[in-house]
């Protein structure tokens, strides 16, 4: 491996998938320090456009936001990563279920080619530093918790194999190139804007409307939930600190919980109103996750600090906010 570097702080950032869920975030989180930030996104059918243009309403406020529609598997790359200092790449056709059958030509795509073709880009412009939104579902049904970056990853699903796929590209191009690579596994992800297809928008959801709330499984499987400004925080810290090129970290909130967990506190902001049954599990769906964040913590500084009752109540008051 290289050595390690630190860098500078980010100046000018190229931040795709800005119209999603986490990358919103990330690019307000840019803005607000200062960082001049060219967006990507092509609004791809996994949810409504109108959601990804709600995300998108703050940074638009900015003068330093630049929004180009681009499509990153067929789109011309060069002009956007141009001046660039850091690229954060998070679009990607996200979710485990959803990756089966035909859809698979879209995590292709939007995973693979699109890495592909942003990563030729970045190594033609001598971009200093790509970060790699990768998932913890590279790990498939883990063998050992907390899991640790050492793990051997043995993805469950289409989409799990597309994310693994783009970190080893990630990692070509760190070895050939001079292009510093950093991947960072996230393990699912949760607040406000969090997509329309993950558990706790739709529990929330169904919550509030009265409805029951279907669990694929017993609901004692577990996660390691994370909020999202922690996710922000880290991955941009992932942006400056030194690491090596082309390595790995998890990236977890630190506390396993179950659904059923998660069930009672969502019960509990619905005012004891909830009506659940259960399902039969949904191929791709693992069992358990947890992340050993030990790396993370010392190299990135990574400390999540809200809980996943205060996370959960601030994207169930967004949710209410939304339906009201
Ligand atoms: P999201 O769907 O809300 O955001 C992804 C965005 O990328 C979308 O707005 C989409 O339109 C855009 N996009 C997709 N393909 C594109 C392309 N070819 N060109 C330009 N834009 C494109 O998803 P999210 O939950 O915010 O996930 C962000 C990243 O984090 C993804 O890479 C995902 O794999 C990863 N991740 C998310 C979670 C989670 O819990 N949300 C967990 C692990 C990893």
């Amino acid at each position: 491996m290289n050595t390690q570097r630190k860098r500078p702080p980010v100046k000018r950032a190229l931040v795709t998938g800005c119209a999603g869920f986490i990358g919103s975030h990330l690019t307000e989180s840019l803005l607000a320090d200062g960082v001049d930030v060219v967006g990507v996104d092509c609004f791809n059918a996994n949810y409504g456009r109108s959601q990804k243009l709600a995300n998108l309403a703050n940074a638009r406020e900015w003068d330093s936001f630049d929004f180009v529609p681009v499509d990153l598997s067929r789109g011309e790359l060069d002009e956007l990563v141009d001046g660039v200092d850091t690229v954060f790449h998070l679009a990607a056709e996200p979710g485990v279920r959803a990756s089966w059958g035909d859809n698979f030509q879209r995590y292709v795509q939007n995973n693979l080619v699109a890495t592909q073709h942003l990563l030729n880009a970045v190594a033609r412009a001598g971009t200093p530093r790509i970060v790699y939104a990768s998932s913890s579902s590279v790990y498939g049904q883990a063998k050992v918790f907390p899991t640790t970056e050492l793990a051997t990853p043995a993805p469950q699903s289409p989409y799990g194999m597309t994310k693994l796929s783009g970190e080893h590209l990630c990692y070509a191009f760190s070895e050939n190139f001079d292009v510093e690579t950093v991947s960072l596994r996230f393990f699912t992800v949760f607040g406000p804007r969090q997509r329309p297809d993950m558990a706790f928008n739709i529990f929330s959801k169904a919550a509030l409307a009265g409805e029951p709330i279907v669990v694929y499984g017993d609901g004692h499987q577990t996660r390691d939930f994370t909020f999202v400004s922690d996710i922000v925080a880290a991955t941009r810290s992932a942006a400056t600190s030194a690491v090596a090129p082309g390595s790995v970290y998890n990236l977890g909130g630190g506390v396993r919980s179950s659904l059923r967990e998660v069930l009672g506190i969502i019960d509990g902001l619905n005012g004891g109103r909830v009506d659940v049954t259960y399902s039969t599990t949904v191929p791709g769906d693992v069992r358990d996750t947890a992340a050993d964040t030990s790396r993370a913590r010392r190299d990135l500084g990574f400390a999540p600090a809200v809980s996943l009752s205060e996370g959960l109540e601030r994207e169930f008051e967004w949710l209410r906010g939304q339906i009201s």
